[in-house]
């Protein structure tokens, strides 16, 4: 299968706040390793998620990922060509097959724009439909694709006319009406009823079935990136610290923060007895990354090697890499 996103060496650093009096006398300018470095590459028709705790650096990686944010370095290859605002042929077809699905269908829709002319939004910016009426197909289309019919009925509608989930549904064919190859959906579910998540999952998944569109998955909910993806990347503080086949993952990962995170997932009650790995210490700050393995300072099975010297990523089976030095 060919790659149709390949990320190397990405990073994106920020200059911190640390606050009035702080940064007045301070000499030193505090700066925030959000994302540390990730390479990454997904695969046509493929489900990756990036699983973390929040201030992993998750969201930052995706909207960088799209150039949606900065990035201090690194590159983001799109169907084998590099993109980069110097290369603009590229940049113009990444920003048409590259989209995003946001959390929160309450916030990404303009309430004051009815349902027709937000779904037409990228077609008419980009400036790829000639009259109303191959507009309103086009939207018909997208809506449909989406799960929402007939689609008449609710394009003439505004955003808080519609249910949370029509909503995401809408959002979703804000996402499909240019014909993405590529979608990064951003906790798209979180803010969503427990039973409308699993229609929009399966909407996602027969996407990638009919048009092979590839997605990265953004969420916190392994279990979740268990259900409906071929692989998983754990994040930490910036940095992926294992990724393999999503069974794998669930099943035997090796790093003891996935570790942790797998022993609080929700299971079937034949697994109930497994033994939960309870994590001490502070959630991440990307502020303030820890000497040697980022993770040490919380690892149960840290050792003094692991103050000092940061681990790399290592394949220790085929397509599964962990970063951990008793790996
Ligand atoms: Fe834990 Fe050390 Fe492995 Fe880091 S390198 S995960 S601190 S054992």
């Amino acid at each position: 299968m060919t790659n149709v996103v390949e990320v190397k060496n990405l990073k994106v650093h920020f200059d911190g706040y640390q606050g009035f009096l702080k940064d007045f006398f301070s000499k030193e300018k505090k700066l925030i390793k959000a994302v540390d470095g990730i390479d990454l590459e997904i695969k046509k028709g493929e489900i990756v998620s990036l699983v973390g705790e929040s201030g992993s650096g998750k969201t930052t990686t995706g909207k960088a990922l799209l150039s949606l944010t900065h990035q201090s370095e690194g590159e983001i290859l799109f169907e084998g060509e590099s993109v980069s605002q110097k290369n603009k042929k590229a940049m113009k077809l990444f920003r048409q097959k590259a989209q995003m699905i946001y959390q929160d269908p309450y916030q990404s829709l303009n309430p004051r724009n009815m349902i027709l002319d937000i779904v037409a939004e990228p077609l008419v910016v980009n400036k790829l439909v000639t009259s109303e009426q191959e507009k309103k197909e086009r939207v018909i289309q997208a809506l449909e694709s989406a799960g929402i019919k007939p689609a008449e009925r609710f394009m003439y509608k505004y955003p808080h006319e519609l249910s949370g989930g029509q909503r995401q549904r809408v959002v979703i064919a804000s996402a499909l009406i240019l014909n993405p190859s590529f979608i990064v959906a951003d906790e798209p579910v979180s803010m969503l009823d427990v039973s409308i998540r699993a229609d929009i999952l399966k909407l996602m998944v027969e996407q990638r079935d009919e048009k092979g569109i590839s997605y990265l998955l953004i969420t916190h909910d392994l279990s979740l990136a268990w259900l409906i993806s071929d692989r998983i990347a754990i994040m930490y503080l910036g940095k992926i610290v294992e990724i393999g086949d999503a069974e794998l993952i669930a099943g035997s990962c090796m790093h003891p923060y996935s570790k942790a995170l797998v022993s609080v997932m929700p299971v079937p009650r034949k697994m109930k007895n497994r033994e939960r790995i309870i994590l001490k210490g502070e959630t991440p700050n990307p502020g303030r990354i820890p000497t040697g393995c980022r993770f040490h300072p919380r690892c149960p099975a840290a050792t003094d090697r692991c103050k000092t010297e940061e681990p790399a990523l290592k394949e220790v089976d085929s397509g599964h890499y962990v970063a951990c030095h008793l790996v």
